[in-house]
């Protein structure tokens, strides 16, 4: 059965972009140097300001994220600093390369999960996406990472380019011993935002039916399943994560947002100002949190409108879901 995942208001998410550097050029790719920065944060600033979002009394999940942040040389002390802090868990999203021998430096208790980007099941699918030569490069990290004990899921990102091949990911997944999923959808954001004819963008039709059929069949191999939501029948309630949930978008210029979707414009709550987290004084990201419409998401209506529909009476059709929310499915 699927369960929607209720924003928690006792935890809270840190999604930390210690550097924006990587060493693969997806065409989706979200980060966009000129928003959130060239630098690579040195380990002391990045402790620093994990000392300002890590809450005591809250359950906190660090995110580690870039870029690819195994390119980060500390990667391995900055794990174990967030550890001694207090996070609960810590994921570092990875493109499956694994620089450093990060996995050799590690073991596997000190990290929670590797999570692995792969866009497609087979490197005609997925190379199309994120490069020449990237899915045996992931694959061959995975391999390594499972053979050493890590505990690894692997992130999808659907796209009309690679929608066709969801289908085969559980399979795939199985194959590898893979026993977590995440599928997410394309944004756009960063170089999507060049695909001006907003191609990359799923409607509706072709994403809700597809979906929720590959994580049944996902959880029916023994694979834990989350995706999420994007779109709402008009009764279905509306949360903006925005305003109920606690969650932190850093970026190696300072910024931190609330919401994801907002990383292109200088619309951040926060920003890191020597090493102090500020609150940034009216208009950003807070008061868009508020405003009210029949379509559900503020920023999705302004960014990417693409994958909304309207009725003859010019209603929308649906709304569109934040873009945090999850759906999640079990074995
Ligand atoms: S999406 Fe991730 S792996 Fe791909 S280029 Fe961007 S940071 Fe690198
Ligand atoms: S994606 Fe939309 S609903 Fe979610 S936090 Fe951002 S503005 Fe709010």
């Amino acid at each position: 059965m699927d369960k929607t995942v209720a924003f928690r208001r006792d935890a809270c998410n840190i999604f930390f972009h210690i550097l924006t550097r990587c060493n693969f050029r997806c065409l989706h790719c979200y980060i966009n140097p000129a928003q959130h920065g060239r630098q690579t944060l040195s380990a002391e600033t990045i402790n620093t300001w994990l000392r300002a979002l890590v809450q005591p009394g809250k359950q906190s999940n660090l995110i580690l994220i870039g870029g690819e942040p195994t390119l980060h040389h500390d990667l391995p002390e900055i794990i174990r600093s967030a550890r001694l802090m207090g996070c609960a868990s810590i994921t570092v999203d990875t493109n499956g390369t694994f620089c450093h021998d990060i996995l050799d430096k590690m073991t596997p208790e000190e990290v929670d999960y590797f999570s692995v980007g792969l866009d497609g099941s087979s490197a005609k699918m997925n190379d199309r996406i994120r490069g020449e030569g990237s899915f045996d490069r992931a694959v061959a990290g995975v391999k390594k990472a499972l053979k050493q004990g890590y505990r690894l899921s692997i992130i999808f990102t659907a796209s009309r380019l690679n929608i066709s091949d969801l289908k085969n990911m559980p399979g795939f997944l199985k194959s590898l011993g893979v026993d977590r999923f995440f599928v997410q959808i394309v944004g756009i954001r960063g170089r999507s935002t060049q695909d001006s004819g907003h191609s990359l963008q799923l409607t509706q039709k072709e994403w809700t039916p597809i979906v929720s059929r590959v994580a049944r069949r996902a959880a029916s191999l023994g694979i834990h399943v989350t995706y999420p939501k994007v779109f709402l029948k008009r009764a279905e309630p509306f949360e903006c994560a925005g305003l109920v949930a606690d969650n932190y978008f850093v970026f190696p210029n300072g910024r931190v947002y609330r919401c994801p979707v907002c990383e292109d414009f200088p619309l951040h709550a926060f920003a890191f100002e020597e090493d102090r987290l500020i609150a940034r004084p009216p208009i950003n990201e807070k008061e868009l949190f508020n405003l009210s419409i029949p379509e559900g998401c503020v920023m999705n209506k302004l960014i990417q409108p693409g994958n909304l529909s309207y009725d003859k009476k010019g209603r929308p059709e649906y709304k569109i879901a934040c873009c945090l929310l999850k759906e999640e499915i079990q074995p």
